[in-house]
């Protein structure tokens, strides 16, 4: 009751603070104002740029907390870490990028939801096999450092480190493989090193994962076995 009548009377009487208070929140609109008209104006041109000869409108309706893999676990990055797209419709997807996270499972999931980071991957595979979905497939992750094979791939990241070869345990590459198997599927990827590629393949980088200790050969045999269990796209 007393709380209720105090409340009351504050409301009613605005102090000089109050009246400071909404100057501040007005100046505050418009600055946030200007940067949201600047914002709309680059958001259009990069639109225009990529899908000029699209309608709009046609952009597939998407879920709340959906993945593109079965069983995935579902954690957002920050959307400062990827680019909303409409893939394969606007950009077709021809490659699987394998990324090393050298660090933790956790560390590299609080680096993708934090928009300072400014890259995140599509998925998380962890040493046990688990695996985290942060982008859609939809969406163009920075993952690979370089424009034209962030829209045309999905990156993997694989939590260990490149010169540790206890990283790369066998309930990594058997999750990994079923992972990338059932991404070839969906976008008609051919299953070979041309196709299935690691970071430091991209055009451009400086980044050395998935390195040496990385067994490709057995990972694309993983993959490939994977692929065949599984009917062709359509
Ligand atoms: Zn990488």
């Amino acid at each position: 009751m007393g709380a209720t009548s105090d409340s009351a009377a504050g409301a009613g009487t605005g102090p000089p603070a109050g009246d400071g208070d909404r100057r501040l929140g007005r100046r505050a609109l418009l600055v946030g104002g200007i940067a949201a008209a600047v914002g709309t104006a680059l958001l259009a041109r990069e639109e225009l740029s990529r899908s000029w000869w699209r309608l709009p409108g046609v952009d597939k309706p998407r879920e709340a907390g959906a993945v593109d893999f079965r069983g995935a676990r579902w954690v957002a990055a920050s959307a400062a870490n990827y680019r909303r797209a409409d893939r394969p419709a606007d950009y077709p997807v021809d490659r699987v990028v394998v990324h090393v996270t050298q660090g933790g499972y956790a560390s590299a999931v609080r680096a993708f939801k934090d928009p300072g980071h400014g890259a995140a991957a599509h998925y998380i595979v962890r040493r046990d096999g688990r695996i985290t979905q942060l982008v859609r497939e939809l969406d163009v992750a920075f993952h690979a450092g370089n424009r034209e094979y962030n829209e045309r791939s999905v990156g993997i990241e694989h939590e260990g480190f490149v010169e540790d070869p206890a990283s790369f345990t066998d309930a990594l590459y058997a999750a990994s493989a079923r992972l990338a198997a059932a991404i070839c599927g969906r976008y008609g990827i051919p299953v070979d090193r041309e196709h299935i590629i690691g970071h430091a393949q991209v055009p451009g980088t400086d980044h050395t994962d998935p390195g040496r200790l990385w067994d490709w050969e057995r990972y694309i045999r993983l993959v490939g076995a994977e692929r065949a269990k599984t009917p062709p796209a359509r």
